[in-house]
C-alpha cells in the first residue's frame, strides 16, 4: 500500500492518461497507478542511479515491465512526446523550480506538485508565470502536505492571500485544510508565547479571519 500522501496524488490523476513521475525513487506511484487501472503507461524518472535501480527491481518484481518505464532523466529532459501529466513530489521547492524552469510547461496537460518546502513560493512561481491553479488538496500523513494541480492555461496573477493559502483551498474550505490552519494557528500562538513577542500577531489575525469569519 502507498502512503496517504501518494494516494492523494493518485486520486488527482485522470484515468487513461500517460504520466511521468519525476523523482520516482521506488516506482511506488507509477506501479500503484498501473495496478489500480488508473493508467496503462507511466514513466518512472530518476536522476540518481541507486533509486533508479530500486525502481527497476520493483517493476520486475511486480511484473509491470510493459507498463512502467524507468527513465534515467534530470527532470523532464528525457520525457517522450506521449506524456500528458507530470508528477513532481517529495522534493524541496528549489529542486522543483529547477525542473519546471528546464522544461516546456505548455507541452503537458497539467502538473501535480507536492513540495516539501515553501508551498507559498511554488504558488508565487505559478502566479508569476500566469499559469492556472486548477485544484488543490491538503493531506495529513504525519505532517500536512499540499498537492497543487496547475496547467499552463493563462490566469491573471493570484493575490497575496491566495498565494499563501491557495485560491482553491480558500474557496472550498475542505475539512483537512481547516485542520491544517488550526494546527498552524496553534503553533504560531505557541511561538509568540514562548518568545514573549507578538511577531506573528498579524499572521494569527489573518488565519483567525479565514477560520472564523
Ligand atoms: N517522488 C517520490 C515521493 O514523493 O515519495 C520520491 C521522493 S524522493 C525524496 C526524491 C527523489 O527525487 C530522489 O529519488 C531523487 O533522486 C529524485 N530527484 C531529485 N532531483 C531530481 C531531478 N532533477 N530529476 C529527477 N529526479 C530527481
Amino acid at each position: 500500500m502507498i502512503s496517504a500522501r501518494l494516494l492523494q496524488i493518485a486520486m488527482m490523476i485522470e484515468k487513461g492518461k500517460v504520466v511521468f513521475d519525476v523523482g520516482s525513487d521506488h516506482a511506488l506511484l507509477p506501479s500503484f497507478l498501473v495496478k489500480n487501472g488508473i493508467c496503462d503507461r507511466v514513466y518512472a524518472g530518476e536522476i540518481a542511479q541507486g533509486p533508479l535501480n530500486k525502481a527497476i527491481e520493483n517493476i520486475k518484481k511486480w511484473g509491470l515491465e510493459d507498463h512502467v518505464i524507468p527513465v534515467f532523466s534530470d527532470g523532464l529532459s528525457k520525457a517522450e512526446e506521449d506524456v500528458d501529466i507530470v508528477v513532481i513530489a517529495g522534493m524541496g521547492f528549489h529542486t522543483i523550480k529547477h525542473i519546471l524552469d528546464s522544461c516546456e510547461v505548455e507541452r503537458y496537460m497539467y502538473f501535480l506538485i507536492q513540495s516539501n518546502t515553501d508551498v507559498d513560493l511554488l504558488r508565487k512561481y505559478i502566479s508569476d508565470h500566469m499559469y492556472t491553479i486548477e485544484d488543490e488538496k491538503v493531506v495529513y500523513d504525519g505532517f500536512y502536505y499540499q498537492v497543487i494541480r496547475f496547467s499552463a492555461d493563462l490566469h491573471e496573477p493570484y493575490n497575496e492571500t491566495e498565494i499563501e493559502f491557495g485560491p482553491i483551498n480558500l474557496k472550498r474550505r475542505d475539512e483537512v485544510f481547516l485542520a491544517y490552519l488550526e494546527d498552524r494557528l496553534k503553533k504560531l500562538k505557541e511561538i509568540n508565547e514562548l518568545a514573549k513577542k507578538d511577531e506573528y500577531s498579524e499572521k494569527i489575525k489573518q488565519i483567525e479571519e479565514i477560520l472564523y469569519n
